[in-house]
This record gives C-alpha cells, sequence and structure tokens, in this order.
C-alpha cells in the first residue's frame, strides 16, 4: 500500500512578471519504507515538491493523500497537528538555535506536547544516543561540528518519531566523509522502518537510496536524465 499519493499536483506561483508553473500534472506514489532520492537540476521543482509533499505548501491543483488523509483539505489547525504527528525536517534554512543546548534544540518538537519536562529530556537523549551524540548533548550548536550540528538536526526531526523524514540536499554543506556518515545514519533510520524522501543534486548519493525520481521543468520522470 502506498503511503503517500500525489493525484495530479501542479503548483504556480504568482510572480511580478506573471505566473510561472513550478509543477506540472505530478503524479506519485511512494510506499513506507522507501529511501527516496528527489533529483532534477536547479530551478526544476524540487524544493516546490518537498513542500507540498510535507504539508507545508497547499498545490495550486491535485491532491496529497497520506496514509488515506487528504492532506490540503484539513483546516490550518488539523494541518499543522497532521505535520507534527506524521512528518520531520532536515532542512538548511531550518538551522538549530544557537543559544540552546543540543539536548534543548532537540526537546523544541516535544515542547507543544503533554509530556513532561522530564519525558522530553529523556526522549531527546535518547535520540541524541542513537545519533552518536549521547555524550555531547549538553553543548551549544558552535561546540560542534559541522557534521555533529546536522546530526542534532535529525534527532530533532525524528525526536517525534513521524513516519516520514523530509531532507532537502542534507549532503550539500558536508565533506566526503560526514556525508558518508549523514547517508549511513539515515539508511540505518531507513531499515528501522522510517520513510525518507531527500532531495540530492549529487549522483554518488544514488548509491544509497531505494529508488530515485527526476524532475525537469517542472515534470516528472523515472528515468535517469543528463544534468
Ligand atoms: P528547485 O528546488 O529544483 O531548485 P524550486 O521548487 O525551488 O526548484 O523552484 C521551481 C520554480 O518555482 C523556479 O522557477 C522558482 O523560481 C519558482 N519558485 C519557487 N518558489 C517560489 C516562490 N515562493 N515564489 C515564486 N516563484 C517560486
Ligand atoms: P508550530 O505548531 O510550532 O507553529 P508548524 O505547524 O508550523 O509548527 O510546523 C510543524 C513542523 O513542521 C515543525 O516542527 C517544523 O519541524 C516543520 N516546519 C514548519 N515550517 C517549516 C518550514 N518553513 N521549513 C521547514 N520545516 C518547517
Amino acid at each position: 500500500m502506498s503511503l503517500i499519493k500525489v493525484c495530479a499536483v501542479s503548483k504556480s506561483y504568482e510572480g511580478g512578471d506573471g505566473a510561472v508553473e513550478a509543477l506540472t500534472n505530478i503524479n506519485l506514489e511512494i510506499r513506507e519504507g522507501e529511501f527516496l532520492a528527489l533529483m532534477g537540476p536547479s530551478g526544476s521543482g524540487k524544493s516546490t515538491l518537498l513542500s507540498i509533499l510535507g504539508g507545508l505548501n497547499p498545490p495550486t491543483s491535485g491532491k496529497l493523500i497520506i496514509d488515506d488523509i487528504d492532506v490540503y483539505a484539513l483546516n490550518s489547525e488539523r494541518l499543522a497537528d497532521f505535520r507534527h504527528e506524521y512528518v520531520g525536517f532536515v532542512f538548511q534554512q531550518y538551522q538549530l538555535i544557537p543559544y540552546l543546548t543540543a539536548l534543548e534544540n532537540v526537546m523544541l518538537p516535544l515542547s507543544i506536547t503533554s509530556r513532561s519536562g522530564k519525558e522530553q529530556r529523556d526522549m531527546a537523549q535518547t535520540v541524541l544516543a542513537k545519533v552518536g551524540l549521547g555524550t555531547k548533548s549538553l553543548r551549544l550548536p558552535n561546540q560542534l561540528s559541522g557534521g555533529e550540528q546536522n546530526r542534532v538536526a535529525i534527532a530533532r526531526a525524528i525526536v517525534n518519531r513521524p513516519a516520514i523524514i523530509f531532507a532537502d540536499e542534507p549532503t550539500g554543506s558536508l565533506d566526503s566523509k560526514t556525508a558518508k556518515e549523514l547517508l549511513e545514519l539515515f539508511q540505518a533510520l531507513n531499515q528501522d522502518g522510517l520513510t525518507i524522501i531527500m532531495v540530492t543534486h549529487n549522483q554518488e548519493n544514488l548509491a544509497w537510496v531505494t529508488r530515485a525520481i527526476y524532475i525537469r521543468d517542472g515534470f516528472l520522470s523515472q528515468i535517469p536524465q543528463e544534468f
């Protein structure tokens, strides 16, 4: 059964010089447990598709069905609940808060839940240990390496135990050793049952994924293209 169904999704943005059609008639099914790479040249619509899949950006037409829920038919309050329950984001523009420790950063998504402070700290400490930062949880982001900061961002994305992780160019700014560690972590999480959807430019990352899809000029294809 498909976890995610994208049905005839199109998206246009209004600009000063007229509308830009970022996505055209996208149809896509993603099964639970896939580790999917979303590839394509700059400006092809990858970030737009990722934000639509994550419940952050309503399409102009078409539907997104996740776990039988018609996501954009939800009102804004239920849509926010849906995001909290189902999705975690590892986005470059959604970085760590510099004056909070790694532990406090990871606790943030739990702060709106009814869990006690101790329970929140325990859950955050457990996921930090899982990403290999159990002994560094009281450090501030600037006391961690870039790769470690990335792992804190991943811990924050998974602490709520979402079904799906969305990652936008997660290896983009990493050296090859750190990138490999991040992909190994994603692979381990994927083998634990998490569905992962990752935007990437890097052909080498394809060795890690279970499937790749390609976008060009807002159109989807399953077949590799030359970039
Ligand atoms: P990619 O992630 O592949 O680089 P994007 O999804 O960011 O592509 O962009 C696809 C197209 O939509 C581009 O032409 C881009 O300029 C346009 N676009 C993206 N976001 C917006 C926005 N918020 N307003 C207007 N145009 C946008
Ligand atoms: P809140 O209820 O705290 O306002 P939202 O409903 O806006 O949170 O978002 C739910 C989750 O979606 C957040 O925990 C965050 O991880 C993610 N999120 C929201 N907006 C963005 C964004 N623009 N980029 C990346 N992730 C986002």
